[in-house]
């Protein structure tokens, strides 16, 4: 980092539910083209486009989280989200740790499906303001982002990693494997605490 520029901080949003290597990948190479210095994970609460499913306690998707993330020691883990009553918005996450860290630049990191939906964002308008956005391409996703004002959101192809947590929790719940999809202390944080017995969606 020199000295004269404001750190870069990437802002990975996620339910987590589990996190998984699709999750890592992507928060690695937006630090590496951007150059960012951090990169926190921010764990949703209550998700607002998941209210009708069912979703694992936050606590348990935190620690997931912290899990996935120790070893690398430009990843770290905020509670903003997981700690904030009510549902989960992007514009709140964002305010919230423009408060935390008011020396930094704001990278928000998301997939290609996610990004689609972005105009239906609570205060859509003030987000652009808040941080500079990252698509990340996804397999069986078209990454556009033609619909949404010029210059704000950037797009980065990353290495095709066809894994969603739905089908990590599908094949928990089927007990099939999901050793190399999930990290190896995922795998056994699933395993310990009965993660998705009965109840994948
Ligand atoms: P679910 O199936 O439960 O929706 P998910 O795999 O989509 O889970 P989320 O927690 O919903 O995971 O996603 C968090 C962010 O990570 C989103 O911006 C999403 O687009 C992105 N993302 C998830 N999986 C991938 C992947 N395999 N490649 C690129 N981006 C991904
Ligand atoms: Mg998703």
């Amino acid at each position: 980092m020199t000295a004269s520029r404001r750190p870069r901080l990437g802002v990975m949003g996620g339910t987590f539910d589990p996190i998984h290597h699709g999750h890592l990948v992507a928060a690695s190479e937006a630090a590496a083209r951007f150059d960012l210095d951090e990169v926190i994970f921010v764990p949703t609460g209550k998700p607002s486009f998941k209210q009708h499913q069912k979703v694992s306690a936050p606590e348990h998707r935190y620690l997931m989280t912290v899990i996935a993330t120790a070893s690398n020691p430009r990843f770290t883990v905020s509670r903003v989200d997981v700690d904030r009553p009510g549902l989960t918005y992007t514009v709140d996450t964002l305010r919230d740790l423009r408060e935390l860290r008011p020396e930094a630049d704001l990278y928000f990191i998301s997939g290609a499906d996610a990004i689609e939906q972005m105009l239906t964002w609570k205060d859509a308008d003030d987000l652009w303001k808040m941080a500079h956005f990252v698509a990340v391409s996804r397999p069986g996703h078209r990454l556009s982002v033609d619909s949404l004002p010029p210059g704000v959101v950037s797009t980065l192809e990353i290495p095709a990693l066809a894994i969603s947590s739905t089908e990590c929790r599908q094949r928990a719940e089927a007990g099939q494997p999901v050793w190399y999809l999930v990290p190896d202390g995922v795998v056994q944080y699933i395993a310990k605490h009965g993660l998705y017995r009965g109840s994948a969606s």
